[in-house]
């Protein structure tokens, strides 16, 4: 039977060869509510002993969700854009904080999302802006750090570098979003993650890497890749934890 995990394998075998460790963190979008689903990924987190960055809609977000995470001592909170609405119009991609509107417009919204989620989880909302569909538009990402936030968690190359704002994106989606919206097949799994390895190996940096996921979408094989990709993971990962970056600052 072949391995469809060799890649990955081979490269983690590299890594442990080296004594080398990878920053491993998870991001998870979407959340407003309490759910299962949520409370599964919130006890799979804690089984792996790994904080879990959850990006939360504000507009959507309520008192319950507060509550749930207040018994998580291992979540923290992200502002994932205010609510999660497209306006960019159907001919172009989604984005919230794209071209459409004015900068000055969106960024009320980015400025309004930290405010609800701070006085919805207080201390748990980290300074980190996700936007929906991991897209924002340059004017817009400029003016993040004159609202206080410190750092811009999108997809790799989806977003422009800005002085004073930290990139930690998230590399490594496991959901077909093209197709069924289920599990991507192991094996192209496997070989992104064997990339990223191999491309941080090579240059000689340990940048954290990022599972993302979508609690709310997954089936029965989204949770099992998950699972596998972790444990693929496991044996050269060390937990990386964001609250740690944005220890010593605080908002404006
Ligand atoms: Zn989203």
């Amino acid at each position: 039977m072949p391995d469809d995990l060799a890649p990955l394998t081979e490269e983690v075998a590299a890594w442990a060869a080296a004594g080398l460790r990878l920053p491993l963190w998870l991001r998870d979008d979407d959340a407003t509510a309490p759910s299962p689903e949520l409370d599964r990924l919130i006890a799979a987190a804690e089984g792996w002993r790994m904080p879990l960055h959850l990006a939360v809609i504000p507009a959507g977000a309520g008192m319950a969700l507060a509550d749930r995470i207040a018994t998580a001592p291992g979540v923290r909170v992200l502002v994932h854009g205010w609510a999660h609405a497209d306006h960019e119009g159907p001919q172009a991609k989604k984005s919230e904080f794209g071209q459409a509107r004015p900068p000055e417009v969106a960024l009320a919204d980015a400025r309004r999302g930290h405010e609800r989620l701070r006085t919805l989880f207080g201390a748990r909302v980290l300074p980190v802006f996700v936007p929906p569909w991991n897209r924002i538009a340059p004017a817009v990402a400029q003016g993040l750090p004159g609202l206080g936030y410190a750092a811009l968690s999108a997809t790799p190359g989806a977003a422009p570098e800005v002085p004073g704002l930290l990139r930690i994106d998230a590399e490594l989606d496991p959901v077909d979003w093209h197709g069924a919206r289920s599990a991507l097949p192991v094996t192209m799994l496997a070989l992104r993650a064997a990339r990223a390895l191999a491309a941080r190996r090579h240059a000689g940096v340990a940048q954290p890497l990022c599972i993302l996921t979508h609690h709310l979408v997954h089936d029965a094989a989204l949770w099992a890749r998950i699972g596998q990709l972790v444990r693929s993971l496991r044996p050269v990962a060390t937990p990386f934890d964001l609250a740690g970056v944005f220890a010593t600052e605080t908002m404006s």
